[in-house]
């Protein structure tokens, strides 16, 4: 049987450690709900570290466990993950690919781990492969690996899909190891983006960086060809267009209407520099001073998902974040009425459905997001139609949602413009817009995103045999 194997940074699983016996739990990401009907079949197999650091003694235990789920684990030393994944994946990588070059810290030491635990991957993937397997490669963190199993599995199919921007030549030429990450990547069949942008940035980086040339979006090198294209991802729109039915998210809907006073913007984000949180929270600052009208009838429900908060950057973020809040708060509250309700913890899908359903208005305003999946998540779960999304046209999603409002994320007055046009929209423009939001999102949705992928895989390999 032909499979596919599917390669990423984590395993779609959780395990913990519980009286001295190891518990897996399957994660539900994105990826794994657009595998779908694949996934829970044999003809899937998933690499990938699971998620924590495991003793030599018990990985044997682990490995079997997942093998029956058809999970290959490569497992990492602590090093591994200090070097390799905070170090060169989240601050070397993430920041440049997001534009705040000035985050980044070129350390040899992150490079040549991110090195070796590529080949860690390679050779993992290389042990599990059987004969006519293809290959789909996730992110940011692995970019390296293409061009490695390209080397030992020559003819395979291999695709790769990168989940965060990719940067414009001007700030990938920074990396000192820039050359080595494209002929990473140039070892796929398929490279593919969120975004068309994107894709150009991609096209040009390589043929400047390495001795390729490339035609629309056709890449030659040697003899082979890679095609480089967008695909947009999606969400479960079923999943999230039903949760509001459910019995747990109806009782939390009508308990949050009963405290609701005034209408209601929610914003949802990981704690990250990229996400734009404080220029959000000055525009609407600034809302409240201008338009003093509105103190009392909107207030911003504001939850912050905590991640990487020992990382000093991270940690100041926090800082920054808690004290404003806090200055707004003290500002422009009264006796029965706070403008921010700011939640530093995550909550579980019932919970964010029934924000979704509540709030008037969703605000997403990252300075850079490869696609953003909260604005889709807000659009499917919005069942009467109405709702304003306001969507900065740094994120992905902008260029699929454009009856959003969409803002400069940069530009606090055309934010709070954006939340007064938000306040001020009437329900047949709100049910107009939305409509075409949802019926888009309905479509392209996370299985659709998967299959296009999977497609386009074997149009690539149909395109290297016709050069033979
Ligand atoms: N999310 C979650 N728990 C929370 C808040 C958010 O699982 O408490 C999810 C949310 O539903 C969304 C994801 O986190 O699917 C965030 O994805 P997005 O693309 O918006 O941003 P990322 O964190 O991937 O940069």
């Amino acid at each position: 049987m032909n499979r596919t194997i599917i390669i990423s940074n984590r395993l779609p699983v959780k395990i913990s450690k519980n009286n001295g016996k190891y518990v897996l739990q399957k994660s539900e990401g994105g990826l794994a709900t657009g595998l779908g009907d694949v996934y829970k079949s044999g003809s899937m197999l998933w690499v990938g570290w699971p998620g924590i650091d495991i003793p030599k003694e018990d990985q044997p235990e682990i490995a079997k466990k997942l093998a029956s789920l058809n999970l290959v684990p490569v497992f990492l030393t602590q090093e591994e993950i200090n070097l390799f994944y905070e170090g060169f994946s989240n601050e070397v990588l993430w920041p440049v690919f997001h534009y705040l070059v000035t985050y980044a810290r070129f350390e040899q030491t992150y490079w040549d781990s991110y090195v070796s635990v590529n080949e860690k991957f390679a050779t993992a993937t290389q042990n599990a492969f059987n004969e006519g397997d293809k290959i789909w490669i996730q992110d940011y963190q692995l970019l390296c690996l293409p061009a490695l199993l390209r080397e030992r599995l020559s003819n395979t199919t291999i695709g790769f899909f990168q989940h965060i921007p990719f940067p414009s030549f001007e700030i990938f030429r920074l990396i000192p190891w820039r050359d080595k990450l494209i002929e990473g990547m140039l070892g796929a069949d398929l490279i593919g983006f969120h975004t068309y942008d994107d894709v150009r940035h991609f096209l040009s980086t390589a043929s400047r960086l390495t001795p390729v040339t490339f035609s629309s979006n056709i890449i030659s090198m040697d003899n082979r060809q890679i095609i480089v294209e967008p695909f947009p991802m999606g969400i479960d729109y079923d999943k999230f267009e039903k949760l509001p039915l459910q019995r747990q998210v109806l009782a939390e809907i009508d308990n949050l209407n009963s405290e609701k006073r005034g209408r209601v913007a929610l914003t949802i984000d990981r704690l990250d520099y990229s996400k734009g949180i404080l220029e959000r929270i000055r525009a609407f600052e600034l809302l409240l001073q201008l338009h003093p009208k509105f103190i009392g009838e909107i207030s911003l429900f504001m939850i912050v998902v905590p991640s990487r908060d020992t990382v000093p950057q991270y940690k100041e973020l926090k800082e920054k974040i808690d004290q404003l809040v806090g200055n707004v708060n003290a500002k422009y509250r009264t006796l029965d009425w706070v403008p921010i309700n700011y939640f530093y913890r995550s909550f579980s899908i019932e919970t964010l459905s029934a924000m979704y359903s509540v709030a008037d208005i969703c605000l997403v305003t990252p300075m850079r997001d490869g696609m953003n999946l909260v604005s889709k998540e807000y659009v499917a779960s919005r069942r009467d139609e109405t709702g304003v999304l306001i969507l900065s046209e740094m994120a992905g999603a902008s260029k699929e949602l454009n009856d959003a409002i969409i803002v400069n994320p940069n530009n606090i007055g055309d934010i709070m413009n954006a939340i007064v046009e938000a306040m001020l929209m009437p329900l047949e423009e709100q049910k107009r817009r939305m409509q075409i939001m949802r019926s888009l999102v309905s479509k392209f949705n996370v299985k659709r995103w998967v299959s296009n992928f999977l497609s386009r895989m074997d149009d690539a390999k149909l395109l290297q045999h016709s050069l033979k």
